[in-house]
Parts: structure tokens; sequence; C-alpha cells
């Protein structure tokens, strides 16, 4: 028999902790995990590349069907390969957010991408995929979605922490700039908008800590597992 695997979503702007969330549920539950950001990004690397403007929609979508994208655990962490080449350091940067940001509203960028989402949960037994629209677009049937909000104060920090984390040297009011425009590009494009999916547990975590936000998440998560497996009829 074909199981059907247990589909997590969870949304939300940058910087509201879905990585280190979607990281922590998969290590504790045993499932996948899936930065669909990522993929999004090694597109933007691409067309910067191949010295396309960003903003050249036909070209862009001519070139998506030439792209290999794939993301791999190595060693505990996940890697972006772009037709082979492990482009992971590449992609975290302020300036590919925004490119990111800017293919992702291209129709023809968001099909590709959401076709290699859906087949990277194939044969598993559960999965979690952190972006925008995963519990609108991509799995809208899941059985559990999660959506994160935080102010952009508190988001700016984290991001500035994980930049720094990396060693890259970046100021606090750019970052929070950086990431209202991309608040503001990624909920307001015609299409995939950033948006809470029907059904989805809001989780407003601007004063909890990401441990603490963390171990919420687990506990709702968990409930809803003993449920759909008919473990915990409550
Ligand atoms: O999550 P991350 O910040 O890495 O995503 C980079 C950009 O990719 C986002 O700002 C958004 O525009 C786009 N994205 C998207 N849909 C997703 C995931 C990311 O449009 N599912």
């Amino acid at each position: 028999m074909v199981q059907t695997p247990f589909v997590i979503t969870i949304d939300g702007p940058a910087g509201s902790g879905k990585t280190t969330t979607a990281k922590a549920l998969a290590a504790r539950l045993g499932f996948i995990y899936v930065d669909t950001g990522a993929m999004y990004r090694a597109v933007a690397y691409a067309v910067q590349s191949l010295g396309h403007a960003i903003d050249d929609a036909a070209a862009i979508s001519a070139l998506v069907p030439d792209l290999d994208v794939r993301l791999e655990l190595r060693d505990g962490a996940q890697h972006t390969l772009l037709n082979g080449e492990n482009i992971e350091e590449f992609i975290r940067s302020q300036e590919m957010s925004k490119a990111a940001s800017d293919v992702s509203a291209i129709p023809a960028v968001r099909d590709a991408m959401v076709s290699l989402q859906r087949n990277a949960v194939k044969g598993t037994e559960g999965a979690i995929l952190e972006g925008r629209d995963i519990g609108t677009v991509v799995f809208p049937d899941a059985p559990c979605k999660i959506f994160l909000v935080a102010d952009v104060r508190t988001r700016a920090l984290r991001r500035k922490q994980q930049l720094e984390g990396k060693g890259m040297v970046v100021d606090l009011s750019v970052i929070e700039r950086e990431i209202e425009e991309r608040d503001i590009n990624d909920s307001t494009r015609e299409h995939s908008p950033l948006r809470k999916a029907p059904y989805a547990i809001e989780v407003e975590t601007t004063n909890t800590s990401i441990e603490e936000q963390v171990s919420m998440i687990l506990t709702l998560v968990e409930k809803r597992l003993r449920k759909v497996r008919g473990e915990d009829p409550a």
C-alpha cells in the first residue's frame, strides 16, 4: 500500500523562525524537512549568474526548465544544489533574499518550484515544508498547518544573529528595511501571496524565545499527529 505522507506546513514572513522550527520538528519526528525558500534563492542565483535582469520575466521563465534545483542533507545540514553545484554559501545574503523575492513573483518559477516541492515528499512517512504558500497552494489539504507571525524588529534581530553566525557583517536597520520590503513584495504579489491558510494555527512569537516557540509548536503538532493516527480521540 502506498502511504500518504503526513505533511506539516509552516508559513510566515522572513525571520519568523520557520527554519529553526522546521528543523527541530524534523529531527524530533524523523520527517524530512524542505526549506522551499532555498529553491527560489537558487533560481535567483542562476538568473544573476547568467546576467539576466531580475525583472526580465520572459528570459527567466524560459530559463527555468533548464535548472536542476535540489536540496540535499549533508552532515545534518541542508545544502542547495544548482545543476550539481553546491551554492549554499552564495544564496543567504540580503541581496539574494531580495532577488529571490523578485523571481518568486513569476508564475513559471512558482509552477516549477511547487512541482519540485510536491515531488519531494513522495514516498516519505512525513515532511515539514516551510515557505510562504505551502498551506495555501502547495499542500492545501495538509493535516497540520502553522502560520508564524512576529513583529518586524524581532524578526530583524533574529535574522541579524543568523547572518552574523554565518560570518556576515550586517546593520540592523538595513535588515529591518529589507524585511519590510520583502513583507510587502511577498504579501501583495498576484500569484500565491503570503497568506495564512484556512485552518492554519497562528502562532505569534514576538515575545517568545526560539526555544519556547519550538517547544510550543512541537506540542501542537504531536497532538495533531496523535489525533490523525487515531491515538488521541480528544
Ligand atoms: O524563506 P526565505 O526567506 O529563504 O525565502 C526567500 C524568498 O523566496 C521569500 O522572500 C519569498 O519571496 C520566496 N518564497 C516564496 N514561496 C515560498 C518560499 C519562499 O515565494 N514557498
